[in-house]
């Protein structure tokens, strides 16, 4: 295996070259990349690049040591046995990584309509952010939110329209994106929902039921589609995104998916899911470089996303569906709190606004799969980490019988597993093949064992988190 061709030269296509070589690959490696700029980073694209404290977000790749064709401006046309098919070339290959993205929903008419997802767009619609313009967004989610605090805080006339009931309805649920809405009126942003649109006309928008919204700037941004069209015909099979397995592996052998046009089959969660967040882009191509040079590793995040909006930090950590129950932590109208999002008092996923303690003792717990306390979740002034059930009991011996049997002895009262329910037991099962171990030492600050940790044999200063 001589020839890698990565398509896509944003975070995670450059992840997937620079882990490629980590991991001792010596071939030859292309990048191409549709854009004429070498990799750069997104998320201050909504954030300090549109309030003017940044300009350049390059992810300052180092082509000639990575060793690396990088190939700007040639955008992929086709996929066929072998080849990559681009608009400028063909590449022949023998491992393919596709990396291409998403690219942003936009609305119909004819009206000038902008976007926000690459620098240059970035850039030029900083420049049209002067004190008193009417910026009109359609869409009030985490970067229509995010671009309506910089503008704002620039001095333009900002109105986000939704045509959900609650901003970032879609991504956390209208209880949870209601208690965000007193935020735009505090920034001096206009906020209309129940609102659609239904085309962009020049001067502004025409709205469902006949109203009209004048602008002098509209921006769409109600959110993105996997950039996979120029796979049509292809043998990759497309679910929502490439689809990919565990190991993200797509159907064509040889043929891998990473960052947000990816949907891969989480185990963790038991269902395919494709996300659109910079961690993940970070992180996939370890696993996609480690299968790629024949390792057989498992892509299995507790999935995290943040946003910086009207002065406030948030984290969502996890993944929540519309059946799991919701808990507030702490006043949602105070300065601080958190939702947290319960499976059968498992917790499941958590938004964060101005706490990162909660965040990343909720990770763990989250990672860990515990049940919680929910009376003791609700109260913030009780630490997370101490929420959770049978979290952290000393093991004294861990046994496996095969691949898929572990013995966990307990110390103290709870000894042997009797502890642990078969339910419980089961989870573990579909979750991952070895129960996560915590080196705890005693204290109540674990750190993560790697996942691939063999529970064959052990003893000692090891925590089991049995749900
Ligand atoms: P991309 O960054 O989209 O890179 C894909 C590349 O492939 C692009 O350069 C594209 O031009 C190229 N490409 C597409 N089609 C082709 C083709 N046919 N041939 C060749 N090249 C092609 N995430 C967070 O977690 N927190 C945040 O606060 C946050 N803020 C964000 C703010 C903005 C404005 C945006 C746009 C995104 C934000 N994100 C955030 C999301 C995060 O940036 C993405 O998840 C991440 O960039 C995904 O990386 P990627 O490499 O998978 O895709």
């Amino acid at each position: 295996m001589d020839r890698v061709v990565v398509v896509g030269a944003g975070l995670a296509g450059l992840r997937t070259i620079e882990e490629l070589r980590a991991r001792g690959y010596r071939g030859a490696i292309t990048l191409v990349g549709a854009e004429k700029t070498p990799p750069y980073d997104r998320p201050p694209l909504s954030k300090k690049v549109m309030t003017g404290e940044l300009s350049d977000t390059s992810l300052r790749a180092d082509f000639a040591k990575l060793e690396a064709d990088f190939r700007a401006g040639e955008t992929a046309t086709a996929l066929e046995d072998g080849v990559l098919r681009t608009d400028q070339n063909s590449h022949p290959f023998d491992r393919l990584v596709i990396a291409t993205g998403a690219t942003p929903v936009r609305l119909p008419g004819e009206g000038r309509q902008r976007v926000l997802r690459s620098i240059g767009e970035a850039l030029e619609l900083r420049a049209l952010l002067r004190p008193g313009v009417k910026l009109v967004i359609a869409g009030a989610g985490w970067i229509g939110a995010e671009l309506a605090t910089a503008a704002a805080s620039l001095g333009a006339r900002v109105t986000v329209l939704d045509a959900a009931a609650t901003p970032l309805a879609v991504a956390v649920g209208a209880e949870v994106g209601a208690q965000t809405a007193p935020w735009y009126a505090a920034a001096g942003v206009e906020l209309l929902l129940n609102q659609a649109v239904e085309s962009v006309q020049p001067g502004g928008l025409a709205l469902a039921g006949g109203g009209w919204l004048a602008a002098d700037v509209v921006v769409t941004a109600v959110g993105v589609r996997p950039a996979v069209g120029w796979l049509a015909g292809s043998r990759v099979e497309l679910d929502r995104g490439v689809a990919a397995d565990e190991g993200l592996r797509t159907s064509v052998p040889g043929v891998y998916a990473v960052g947000d046009c990816a949907s891969f089959v989480s185990r963790r969660y038991g269902r395919r899911l494709r996300f659109e967040h910079w961690d993940v882009a970070l992180h996939a191509p370890e696993v996609a470089a480690a299968n790629l040079l024949g390792g057989n590793e498992i892509y299995d995040p507790v999935p995290y996303f943040w946003s910086e909006q009207f002065g406030r930090m948030l984290q969502y950590i996890g993944h929540h569906g519309d059946a799991d129950t919701m808990v507030w932590r702490g006043d949602p109208a105070g300065p601080d709190w958190a939702a947290c999002w319960l499976e059968d008092r498992r917790l499941v996923a958590l938004l964060t606004v101005d706490r990162p303690r909660d965040l990343v003792q909720g990770r763990r717990v989250i990672a860990a799969g515990a049940t919680v306390d929910v009376g003791r979740l609700a109260d913030p002034g009780v630490p997370i980490r101490d929420v959770a059930r049978v979290l952290f009991k000393p093991v004294q011996r861990v046994a496996s019988r095969n691949t898929q049997e572990v013995c966990i002895t307990l110390a103290g009262p709870m000894s042997v597993w009797t502890g642990l329910t078969c339910g419980t037991f089961g989870a573990w099962h579909r979750s991952t093949p070895w129960p996560t171990l915590w080196s705890a030492n005693g204290s109540h600050s674990p750190t993560l064992l790697p996942a691939s940790a063999s529970p064959s044999a052990g003893s000692g200063n090891c925590c089991a988190t049995a749900s």
